[in-house]
C-alpha cells in the first residue's frame, strides 16, 4: 500500500481480514477487528468518539497506530435544475477532490474520484490540466462516499468511478476499494452497480479482466480511428483501437459483463455519419453499449458541444446499424458539471497566477 502517512498505517483501507491480523499484532482478540471494522465501514463513524463498545484504551492505541482518514466538507454546490449535488473534500495532506451525488429513479448514485489531477492529457478534460498530483488512498475513495452518504442521510445504490483521474493508473488501490466497498460486512454495494471508466490502458485492462469481477468496464473510446483518437486522447498513442477492441473481447470473455462505450460528441469533430459508420463497423460484433456525452465545454478548449439534432441523428444511425446507443442526460449543468471544474475553480481561487500544464503521451 503506498506510504501516504509515512510511518502510520491506514486503518480504512484494511479489509476485515487484514485488520483481524493487524488486532492479532497488537495482542487485541480479533472480534475487536470485527467491531471496529463495522463502526468504519457499515455504520460510517467519523471518529473513535462514536464507538461506544471500543474501549478507550484500545482506541487511543489506534489512534496512535494508525491514520483514520476523513474528508472535510469544503463546499456543496445543488442543482437547482435537478438535484444534483457536487461536492469538494479536503484531503488530511490538504489535497481537494471532487465527487458527485445524483438521483435517479433507481436510486442514488456517486461519481467519486480516483487521483488527485490525472496525467493523462484528454484534450476535452479539466481534471488533466493540473497534471497529476497523487493516487488516492482506497480509504480515501470509500471516504467520498461515506461523507456523502452522511451529509444526505440517503443510501447509495451505485457507484462510478468517472470522476478525477485514470483508475487504472491507480490499479491496487482501485482493487482494494473495490473490495471494501462490495462487502458484505460493509456497505456492501453490489459489484454490477460498480462501473469504473478507463480511457483505455490495455494491460491493465486485461489484468483486471483477470480478476473475474462483477463491476461493469467503460471504456472512454470517443472515436474509432487511430488518427480521430489521437487528436481527442494522448493514451492512443499507446495502445491502437484494434488493441482496445481485442481486450475488450478478453474481458467480456472472463467475466461474462457487457463492456459500456463512453463517446463525448464534439461538434465537427467525432459527431458525423461518417463517424457513426465506423463506429458501428468497430464494435457491431461485441455485446456492448454506447453512452453518448454530448461534450461538456471547458474553457480552456476550444472544443464545442454537438447540436441536439446531431446527437440525435448519431444515436438513431447508431440503433439502425443494430448498436444499443442512449445519450447520457445531462444533470447539473448549473453547477460546474464536467470532471474537475469545481476543484480547478477552488484552485484558482487559492493562486490565482496558477499556470496550466501541458501533458503529453
Ligand atoms: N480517466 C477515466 C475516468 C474519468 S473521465 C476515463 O478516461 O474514462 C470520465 C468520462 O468523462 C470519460 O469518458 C471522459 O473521457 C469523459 N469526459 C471528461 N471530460 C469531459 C468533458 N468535458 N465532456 C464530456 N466528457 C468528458
Amino acid at each position: 500500500m503506498e506510504d501516504l502517512f509515512a510511518n502510520r498505517k491506514d486503518i480504512k483501507s484494511f479489509t476485515l481480514p487484514q485488520l483481524k491480523e493487524e488486532m492479532g499484532l497488537l495482542g487485541e482478540k480479533t472480534f475487536r477487528a470485527v467491531q471496529l471494522y463495522e463502526w468504519m465501514h457499515r455504520k460510517l463513524a467519523a471518529g473513535y468518539e462514536e464507538m461506544t463498545n471500543i474501549p478507550r484504551k484500545l482506541a487511543d492505541r489506534c489512534r496512535e497506530q494508525y491514520e483514520y482518514t476523513t474528508l472535510r466538507l469544503l463546499q456543496v454546490q445543488e442543482s437547482r435544475l435537478d438535484g444534483t449535488r457536487k461536492y469538494l473534500f479536503e484531503l488530511p495532506d490538504g489535497n481537494t477532490v471532487e465527487s458527485v451525488w445524483m438521483r435517479y429513479k433507481h436510486g442514488n448514485s456517486v461519481c467519486i474520484s480516483s487521483q488527485v489531477g490525472c496525467r493523462m492529457g484528454c484534450r476535452f478534460c479539466a481534471s488533466t490540466l493540473d497534471g497529476l498530483e497523487r493516487n488516492l488512498l482506497p480509504s480515501e475513495m470509500l471516504e467520498q462516499i461515506y461523507a456523502i452518504t452522511r451529509h444526505t442521510a440517503e443510501r447509495v445504490s451505485n457507484v462510478v468511478v468517472m470522476g478525477t483521474g485514470e483508475p487504472l493508473d491507480n490499479f491496487d488501490h482501485l482493487i482494494q476499494f473495490i473490495t471494501l466497498l462490495s462487502d458484505e460486512n460493509g456497505l456492501h454495494i453490489s459489484q454490477r452497480n460498480i462501473t469504473v471508466s478507463t480511457c483505455g490502458i490495455v494491460p491493465r485492462m486485461r489484468q483486471l479482466a483477470d480478476r473475474h469481477l462483477q463491476i461493469t468496464l467503460a471504456l472512454s473510446l470517443h472515436a474509432a480511428t487511430d488518427e480521430k483518437r489521437r487528436e481527442l486522447m494522448p493514451i492512443a498513442n499507446r495502445y491502437s483501437v484494434d488493441e482496445l477492441m481485442e481486450v475488450c473481447a478478453y474481458y467480456f470473455e472472463q467475466t461474462g459483463r457487457r463492456i459500456t462505450f463512453e463517446y463525448s460528441l464534439v461538434k465537427g469533430v467525432n459527431d458525423s455519419d461518417d463517424d457513426a459508420m465506423q463506429l458501428i463497423r468497430l464494435i457491431r460484433g461485441l455485446n456492448c453499449h454506447v453512452n453518448l456525452i454530448p461534450v461538456n465545454p471547458i474553457k480552456e478548449r476550444e472544443y464545442v458541444q454537438s447540436e441536439r439534432r446531431a446527437v440525435e441523428a448519431f444515436q438513431n444511425k447508431l440503433e439502425q446499424g443494430g448498436v444499443n446507443a442512449t445519450v447520457r442526460r445531462e444533470m447539473g449543468r448549473d453547477i460546474d458539471g464536467a470532471c474537475g471544474q469545481l476543484r480547478r475553480r477552488h484552485l484558482k481561487q487559492q493562486d490565482p497566477g496558477r499556470e496550466d500544464c501541458q501533458v503529453d503521451a
